[in-house]
């Protein structure tokens, strides 16, 4: 103890996403940081497969990226295949995924954790949290040492009683190779939070050296490889990796039925829920009985890496039967298994216990982040981790502390989702999550979230002169394409026709151009001949998405006003509902138990009806 000191402004228990996320956002904002970690060698760890983004989750990422978190940049500098995904869809709706090398990864992130001013890291495994009078003063480790903080994040992810299941076997632990946490989930269980237990698998991992490729489709990433960060031009150009197809079959279907009740899932082991969008493969065969066959895409872990991760067979049934099912697989005849699929159950805490400031409602300066709020990925967690370490950071300085709306991001609605609703099973982010998706998209995360990163000191200089960058040059070139005229018998003409199969009638302006629905953020290449030679391609997406969605925008902004007058509308905290008259029984124990902070808030939590909302309205116009 007498190299450290005991006292910080906050403390973040957990290494995981959330949990670097958040010591990242407090250290940058001046706050001296404590990392408390059960193995400093797992920092950066991607503990299922190897990719960052995907459908909703590229969304989080790219907004994370903009409140300058890290998992971005990680990603772009890791990656070995980059996809947009939902191409021949809506712009609200692509999305960004990358395959990265596990190691470069989890390499880069230490680095940037290692060499953070203001942080301190340390290899301990946090055993009680000090409380006194419903107030968070510090944690005592394992190993009997004790620190204090203003504020403490908890981000212990599935670690609280952790236990893994292989088969009808199952022991202690928060991840393969690593201990559960047991001591400080019985103290949570004492505090006055609602606990409960989800479940969350990962399938076997297979040596690349014994899968038969021969005949499997082969899945290369785009040709222009999509950018994470909003500062991406720092990207390594690592070589880029093919994922592969492969399918289960009907001996895979057989083999795992005749074998169901050896799965701990099945044989009623295992009581928490599992992620509803992510099944282990014998859930997937007994809720779909009429298909006989799933995708599997094998994906590799890395450059140098014997491991291939089979994405779409997570399994915790015996590692004899995954041997069995594996081997009837095409492709997999000869397939080695190096690390056996598995389940993990762990506690979580019911996120209606949080602000959404993700600060406790019961435990002041205790902030919570991660997969113990219910959610399962990394992306979800490290969006809830940085908003946790720049909350954390506000409350060592005694500022107001601040959340996302719905309206602003999908952090924002990941958030609300979970304050107001909570949730049943482990929650992911989907586009269709989110009702203002049409505002909220991937490539204008920046134009949302920059300028209050900036204002929170989440960000440097840097960052903040492409932003503004980025905001003059779509100034400048909507100007320009606004004043351009196409003459319908010019060489432009021609181009149009070829390029786009626009016959002109007449001439048409820059602006009306882009308004055609031949033309599309996918073919915007072809444009830059029209216009802006020079133009960023990510300026020229946004001026088109502006232009192209116009009317709609303009729709969903009214919409967005509304929402924001019941946002405003506060509620005071701590209230006894029971002094207003005219609620019935039902929606009193649900604000009382609620306490939402808006008038927004109550809107959405189920039962509260309309009637109720304005009684609220009449009683708060009269009396605050
Ligand atoms: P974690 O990444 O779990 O990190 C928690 C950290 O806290 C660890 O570093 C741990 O060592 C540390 N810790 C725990 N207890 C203590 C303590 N008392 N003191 C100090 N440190 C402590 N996501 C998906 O999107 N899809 C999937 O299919 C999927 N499958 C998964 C399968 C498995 C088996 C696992 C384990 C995870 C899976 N995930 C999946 C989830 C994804 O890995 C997590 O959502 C994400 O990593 C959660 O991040 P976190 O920071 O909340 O917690």
């Amino acid at each position: 103890m007498k190299f450290y000191n005991k006292y910080f402004d906050v403390i973040v228990i957990g290494g995981g996403h959330a949990g670097i996320e958040a010591v990242l956002a407090s250290s940058r904002m001046g706050c001296k940081t404590l990392l408390l970690t059960q193995k400093i060698n797992t920092l950066g760890n991607l503990s299922c497969n190897p990719a960052i983004g995907g459908i909703g989750k590229s969304h989080l990422v790219k907004e994370i990226d903009a409140l300058g978190g890290i998992m971005a940049i990680a990603a772009d500098i890791s990656g070995i295949q980059f996809r947009t995904l939902n191409t021949t869809k809506g712009c609200a709706v692509q999305a960004t995924r990358v395959q990265v090398d596990r190691q470069i990864y989890k390499n880069f992130i230490q680095k940037i954790l290692f060499n953070q001013k203001k942080l301190t890291i340390l290899e301990e495994e946090v055993n009680e949290l000090i409380i006194k009078n419903n107030e968070i003063l510090g944690v005592k480790t394992l190993k009997n040492n004790i620190f204090y903080s203003k504020s403490t994040i908890l981000t212990v992810g599935t670690f609280l009683r952790g236990k893994i299941y292989i088969g009808l076997k199952s022991y202690n632990g928060g991840r393969i190779h690593d201990s559960s946490s047991i001591n400080l989930a019985n103290q949570l269980k004492k505090l006055p939070l609602k606990i409960r237990r989800l479940k969350t698998g990962t399938p076997p991992r297979l040596d690349i050296r014994t899968i038969n490729f021969k005949n499997l489709i082969v899945q290369k990433g785009d040709f222009i490889k999509p950018i994470f960060s909003f500062i991406g031009n720092k990207i390594k150009n690592l070589k880029q990796m093919p994922c592969y197809i492969t399918r289960t079959n009907k001996r895979t279907h057989d083999i795992i039925k005749k074998n169901l009740h050896k799965s701990p899932i099945f044989s009623g082991m295992i009581l928490g829920k599992g992620p509803r969008y992510c099944p282990s493969i014998e859930d997937k065969i007994f809720r779909f009985k009429n298909k006989n066959s799933h995708q599997i895409f094998i994906e590799p872990e890395g450059l140098n890496c014997i491991e291939m991760y089979p994405n779409g067979i997570s399994t915790s049934l015996p590692i004899e039967i995954q041997k069995k099912f594996i081997h009837s697989i095409k492709g997999f005849e000869n397939a080695k298994i190096i690390q056996p699929g598995y389940a993990v159950e762990y506690d979580f805490i019911d996120p209606t216990n949080l602000q959404p400031t993700l600060e406790s409602k019961f435990i002041n300066n205790l902030f919570f982040a991660g997969q113990i709020n219910g959610t399962t990925g990394y992306e979800e967690a490290a969006a809830q981790g940085l908003i946790a370490g720049l909350n954390a950071g506000l409350n060592v300085f005694n500022k107001t502390l601040w959340y996302p709306k719905r309206n602003e991001s999908y952090i924002g609605v990941l958030i609300d989702d979970l304050c107001t609703k909570g949730t049943k099973e482990p929650y992911r982010m989907f586009t269709s999550r989110s009702e203002y998706r049409l505002i909220l998209r991937e490539n204008n995360a920046d134009l949302r979230l920059t300028k209050i990163a900036k204002k929170f000191k989440l960000i440097n200089q840097y960052r903040w002169n492409i932003y503004n960058k980025k905001i003059q040059d779509i100034k400048y070139e909507k100007n320009k394409i606004k004043n351009i005229k196409i003459l319908f018998n010019s060489k432009y003409s021609l181009e149009l026709k070829k390029k786009f199969n626009i016959h002109l009638k007449n001439h048409i302006s820059g602006y009306n151009l882009l308004k055609r629905p031949e033309i599309n953020i996918n073919n915007i290449t072809n444009l830059k001949i029209f216009f802006c030679k020079n133009t960023n391609i990510e300026v020229l997406k946004e001026i088109i998405t502006e232009i192209k969605y116009e009317g709609y925008i303009k729709k969903q902004n009214i919409e967005i006003n509304k929402y924001l007058k019941n946002e405003n509308t506060l509620l005071p905290i701590n209230f006894n509902y029971y002094n207003i008259k005219g609620l019935s029984n039902e929606v009193i124990i649900k604000l009382n138990y609620y306490q939402p902070i808006s008038i927004g808030q109550a809107s959405r939590i189920s039962g509260i009806t309309p009637v109720a909302i304005s009684i609220l309205l009449i009683y708060f116009n009269k009396n605050i």
